[in-house]
């Protein structure tokens, strides 16, 4: 970026450590650096990306900066409230209310704005009060949240309630590997092949170690692990001296011509414009919420702001400090990151870690409900089953047990 110039470095071993693609949505805790870039490499290589539709949401990200403000913030008594005020937690979770798990607050959060009970112009968040707390509590125990809000959002929460939003956490998918970090061609006919010379760690990978919804903490775990494995498999595999394979023909003039043809678009939609509707389409309809509606309408919004894409308007034309094509070639890797997101979600046909689904939940409450009611407890699991089948569904181990890849 700073003098221009194009640098190949020709190495045995690549090892993909790029992080995940959280920018994919409106609202991230991650990095600005977080576009999935490793991933769309490797799926613009012909090769399939696993598990994507597993993406790990927090509830309480600051809206629009996505900043996280944690959950000690409930701890010490903060209280989400919707546009009419009510603290609808208790209607969601009576017993633990605003401490409930992760993916119960981001859903009931969701309902709420999906019910048109959302705060701002776009009734699209929620506000978390603490300001009934007594200052010297904030000072105290939340002094960071407090410059947190204060700093992203503009808020003093002595004052005034922080707007908030579910925001994307981690990606459980990514490039899928073995143990060693090798990338392996998983849709081939042996899924232990593994591409020579190619490795990933991190957030970019997917070991799947993590399933469907990864625990606390063991992200940091993961890339000591991974990150490790991988040394340890090239000091294995490699040599000092090692002869290369000499280059094909023409090698890297697809990249070149790919980038020029980037650096001179001149189409008509300015790439914020286009990121933007990527990342609301993905937080309306790949997030929490997911339904089979909300998920086919989804993979046709997303295939057309794909397909916008290709009238996309670049500005500078330099090399130096280009910002405007750095933006560009990571606004076409987040989309093919969302793309493959929204369409795994969509062919997951069962509620399995971070991807619930509403048409493939337990509904338990109902079900003991009824039976406590109208028969005896005893017969619960028998009512269940012939009443409702589909109550007792959440994951689908005999169809589902699969990974998927796109
Ligand atoms: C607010 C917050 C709190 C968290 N808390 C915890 C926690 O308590 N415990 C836990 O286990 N996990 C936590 N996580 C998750 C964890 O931090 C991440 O999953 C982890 O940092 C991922 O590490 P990584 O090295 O794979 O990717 P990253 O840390 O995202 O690093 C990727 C690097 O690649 C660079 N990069 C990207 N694209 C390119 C490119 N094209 N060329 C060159 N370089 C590139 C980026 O600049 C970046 O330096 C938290 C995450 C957030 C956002």
């Amino acid at each position: 970026m700073e003098d221009g110039t194009l640098h190949r470095f020709r190495a045995t071993n690549t090892i993909l450590a790029t992080g995940g693609y959280g920018r994919a949505y409106f609202s991230a805790t991650s990095a600005h650096t977080c576009t999935g870039d490793g991933n769309a490499m490797v799926a613009r290589a012909g090769l399939p990306l696993q598990d994507l539709e597993f993406v790990q949401f927090h509830p309480t990200g600051i809206y629009g900066a996505g900043c996280l403000i944690t959950e000690g913030s409930r701890g010490e008594g903060g209280i989400l409230r919707n546009s009419e005020g009510e603290r609808f937690m208790e209607r969601y979770a009576p017993t633990a209310k605003d401490l409930a798990s992760r993916d119960v607050v981001s859903r009931s959060m969701t309902m709420e704005i999906r019910e048109g009970r959302g705060v701002g112009p776009l009734k699209d968040h929620i506000y978390l009060h603490l300001n009934h707390l007594p200052p010297e509590v904030l000072k105290e125990r939340l002094p960071g949240i407090s410059e947190t809000a204060a700093i992203f959002a503009g808020v003093d929460v002595t004052k005034e309630p922080i707007p908030v939003l579910p925001t994307v956490h981690y990606n459980m998918g990514g490039i899928p590997t073995n143990y060693h970090g090798e990338v392996v061609d998983i849709k081939g006919d042996n899924p232990d092949t593994v591409i020579p010379g190619l490795m990933a760690a991190g957030e970019a990978a997917c070991a799947s170690v993590h399933g469907a919804n990864r625990l606390g903490a063991n992200s940091l775990l993961d890339i000591v692990v991974f990150g490790r494995a991988c040394a340890n498999r090239v000091a294995e595999i490699s040599r000092p001296g090692d002869k290369q394979k000499p280059l094909e023909k023409g090698a890297g003039e697809k990249t070149i011509a790919w980038l020029d043809k980037l650096r001179n678009a001149n189409g008509s939609l300015p790439t914020s414009k286009i990121r933007l509707n990527t990342q609301r389409i993905m937080q309306n309809n790949a997030a929490v919420f997911r339904t089979q509606e909300t998920l086919e309408e989804g993979c046709q919004l997303i295939s057309k702001a794909w397909e916008s894409y290709h009238d996309v308007k670049i500005s500078d034309r330099s090399l130096i400090w280009n910002s405007d094509l750095i933006e560009t070639i990571e606004l076409e890797n987040l989309l093919i990151n969302a793309c493959i997101t929204m369409y795994s979600a969509e062919a997951r046909k069962e509620s399995r870690g971070a991807h619930a689904r509403e048409d493939f939940t337990v509904c338990y409450l109902a079900c003991l409900f009824y039976c406590l009611f109208f028969l005896a407890p005893t017969c619960f699991y028998v009512v269940t089953a012939i009443v409702s089948p589909r109550c007792l569904q959440t994951r689908d181990d005999e169809r589902w047990m699969k990974h998927s890849l796109g």
